[in-house]
């Protein structure tokens, strides 16, 4: 016997986009229509009506006592496709978070709260059934009379001509120079038809068509790593590859070969790439291949067209997206490949608010979930996935050589001289040599770009003299300096130690907290090369929308001569007369109090090495530093990534660190002192209980230990990958034995943390 589902036996759990840990169940009152799993609908919540998504259906409430009834249901389509859903399942698991925050996320601002972009409707025209063929419009035009009416037959079968079946009304009355009766007689003739549709608001749809694009064969190499990839496109198996090509090596056309093969097949694609602002190039490449096929999220993008861009991914519009973190969340359906470039980007991770994801790590998921293929590119790949290539639950592909070809080789990777600062009494903040490189660039009329990448809010401390910074002996990472206790304290495990003024290890009194910003390095340009062009680029000069766009295509049409900036200048930029890149600062990245500080400034430096000599002129790279000795440099100047991973995943094993040991952070804040510091206190203590053989952490008074008048501590929790302890399910029970907290006081958990927090 079939169970008939009795309207007023219907129930709903909803989830919110709020951290609550469980769905709330709620009466589908009789004669709700459109309740359906994965569509969204607006509940009573406390004093307050709220949008949240259907995540089930039952037929019994049985212990809940009281329920609500839902206020209305706002889809007809599911928001949440049950693929989407398996994803949403599983980030919530994984992330400790709740769906609705994974919701959030996933759909664009407006959907579950605020207010929601509205879908606009407009009027198009078109021929009803029977006059649908030439020879009728033919037949047409001797039948109708007036010169108007024909006009308009004639003007839409112009417009039928040319591909487009149902134009606007508007544009049809303009083109036809007539007026609405006129069109109102002809549908009232049963000849036309008037259909409202919802109109997608301009920009969403590129206009623009693909291109004409220099015919090229793939080099051997190219070739070779497509053909992996396109094995298992065709077989339609879950795969991850791991692209690992030196900047310039070509790894951008193998996307987009591998994608042109995916579409063939008749599935989509999803390519995320790190700052969209920071990658004009490569969306524009894309533009040029696929044209309307593809869709781009872009944070210059109105909340409408962003709403408009997700809603026709929904329906298959487009074959596939380009976008940054998020889009790894777009809905398409029958997705068969999943691009992730720059995968080591930082940018992939969120910070706040939860889900803290990682897109990568997201994509593989995704990509196992529809037996897809995921690509992972990067010229300096993460430890994580360079270990996992290494332990074959990646395919490794390598492009060792740059792909444009300067006299039939290879264009050469830059000569890379690391400059002592010590043995320079320089004042300013270029070094006599990295002054007369400039110059020579300025004298031949070719480009520099220098990074100086400021040091964070950290009060890091060092000797000027020799280049010693403490460290502590446990977790091996920069100590950093509390301005309360005037003590130097490890920022993972809380050991604290003394701040001498004298060096421990040259023994002179030179302990300094160094570093300029970007503003004082072009100061020093300015004095120096007076008739110099200088674009500067940090946060202070990209603020505005755009604004990374347009310094960044000053520099690239030539109109400027020096770009001077923080990281961002680091990013795939492809510039021809780029000859020099300088490195102001090398330590600022090395003494980062992070266990991937080594790590990320290996990433840097290579990146913004590969910014020079892309073409055909020869490019050099000059990296100043007071560490010359630290080995992550001489790795870097040599281009030898294979030894630096070897070394540092030595090290990451021998203390734990991912990707040997998985960790978690926990962040608490609040707006008393006291509160968060016992709430911190208890959290942690019970954790250690509930992860018994896991290396709790903690608490410690964070970083930045008030901001925006909350008070905040962290901990940390470590354990090896081996050890049968599911950190996820630890951290939840502690989460639902806490019970409610102390007033404004807020736990934030981060699986998997990069950076410091
Ligand atoms: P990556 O993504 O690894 O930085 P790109 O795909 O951007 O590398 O390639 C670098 C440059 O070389 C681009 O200008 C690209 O057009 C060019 N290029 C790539 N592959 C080839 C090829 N097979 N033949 C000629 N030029 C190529
Ligand atoms: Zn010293
Ligand atoms: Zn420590």
């Amino acid at each position: 016997m079939r169970l008939l589902l009795k309207p007023d036996r219907m129930f709903a759990e909803v989830a919110f986009p709020l951290p609550l840990p469980k769905p709330f169940i709620y009466r589908v009152p009789p004669g709700m229509s459109g309740v359906i799993v994965g569509s969204r609908v607006l509940a009573p919540f406390g004093p307050r009506r709220v949008t949240g998504v259907v995540t089930a259906l039952r037929q019994d409430a049985a212990g809940i006592g009281q329920t609500k009834d839902l206020l209305a249901s706002l889809d007809t389509l599911p928001s949440v496709s049950a693929e989407l859903f398996d994803l949403v399942r599983w980030m919530a698991d994984y992330y400790v978070c709740s769906w609705g925050e994974v919701f959030r996320v996933m759909m664009p601002a407006g959907m579950l709260s605020g207010n929601p972009a509205r879908t606009r409707v407009e009027r198009r025209v078109r021929f009803s059934p029977a006059w649908r063929h030439a020879k009728a419009v033919d037949a047409l035009r001797t039948e109708l009379r007036g010169p108007r009416q024909i006009a308009v037959i004639e003007s839409l079968a112009g417009y039928v001509a040319e591909g487009l079946q149902e134009p606007r009304q508007a544009d049809l009355l303009a083109r036809a120079g007539a007026a609405s009766p006129t069109l109102r007689r002809l549908v009232q003739r049963g000849v036309l038809e008037i259909v409202e549709a919802e109109a997608i608001r301009a920009g969403v749809i590129d206009a623009g068509e693909a291109g004409a694009l220099p015919e090229r064969t793939l080099h051997p190499a190219q070739a070779e790593a497509l053909q992996s990839i396109s094995a298992c496109i065709d077989a339609g198996r879950f795969h991850t590859f791991l692209l690992h090509g030196v900047t310039g090596s070509g790894k951008t056309e193998v996307y987009i070969e591998a994608l042109k093969q995916t579409i063939r097949r008749g599935r989509t694609g999803i390519v995320l790439v790190p700052e969209i602002a920071l990658t004009p190039q490569i969306v524009r490449r894309f533009r040029a291949h696929f044209g309307s096929r593809i869709a781009v999220f872009h944070s210059g993008m109105g909340a409408g067209e962003r709403f408009d861009t997700w809603r026709l991914l929904r329906s298959g519009r487009f074959a596939a997206v380009v976008g940054p973190r998020s889009a790894v969340l777009a809905p398409l359906s029958n997705l068969g490949l999943l691009v992730v470039d720059e995968e080591h980007g930082q940018s992939y991770k969120q910070q706040n608010p939860a889900p803290r994801y990682h897109a990568r790590d997201v994509a593989v998921m995704r990509a196992r979930m529809n037996d897809a293929v995921c690509i992972l590119g990067s010229a300096t790949p993460s430890l994580e996935s360079h270990y996992n290539a290494q332990r074959g639950k990646y395919t490794l592909l390598s492009l060792p050589e740059r792909a444009r070809r300067s006299v039939g080789k290879p264009a050469s990777l830059p000569d890379v001289r690391i400059i002592d600062l010590r043995s320079t009494a320089s004042s300013t903040s270029l070094s006599p040599w990295l002054e007369d490189a400039v110059g020579q660039r300025l004298a031949r009329s070719e480009q520099v770009i220098l990074l100086q990448n400021r040091r964070g809010y950290a009060p890091l401390p060092g000797c000027v003299r020799c280049g010693w910074s403490p460290e502590c002996e446990d977790c091996s990472i920069t100590m950093v300096f509390h301005k309360s206790g005037h003590r130097l304290r490890c920022h993972y495990c809380g050991r604290t130690a003394p701040l001498r003024e004298r060096c421990a290890n040259c023994g002179e009194a030179s302990i300094e907290a160094f570093g300029t910003g970007t503003q004082r390095v072009e100061e020093d340009l300015e004095t120096r090369f007076p008739e110099a062009r200088i674009v500067r680029m940090d946060l202070d000069t990209t603020s505005a929308k755009d604004a990374h766009e347009v310094l960044l295509r000053r520099f690239e049409e030539g109109h400027a001569d020096i770009l001077v900036g923080t990281q961002m200048v680091a990013k795939g930029f492809d510039f021809e007369r780029v000859t020099l890149v300088g490195v102001i600062n090398a330590d600022i990245g090395l003494l980062l109090p992070d266990f991937r500080a080594e790590e990320r400034a290996y990433q840097l430096l290579s990146q913004v090495a590969g910014r020079a000599g892309r073409a055909s002129l020869p490019g050099e790279v000059v990296i100043q530093t007071r560490n010359p000795d630290r080995p992550v440099l001489r790795y870097a100047r040599d281009h030898d990534y294979e030894t630096f991973a070897t070394r540092q995943l030595a090290e990451r094993r021998a203390l734990c660190y991912p990707p040997f040991g998985r960790m978690a952070g926990i962040a608490f804040r609040g707006p008393r002192a006291r509160d968060v510091a016992d709430l911190a206190r208890r959290w942690t203590d019970a954790l250690r209980k509930e992860a018994a053989g896991a290396q709790v952490m903690g608490p410690e008074e964070a970083f930045i230990s008030r901001v925006k008048k909350q008070y905040r501590y962290r901990s940390m929790v470590k354990c090896r990958r081996g050890d049968r302890i599911s950190l996820q399910e630890a951290l939840r029970a502690v989460e639902e034995g806490m019970g409610s907290l102390p007033a404004g006081c807020r736990v934030n958990i981060d699986i998997d943390p990069v950076g410091f927090f």
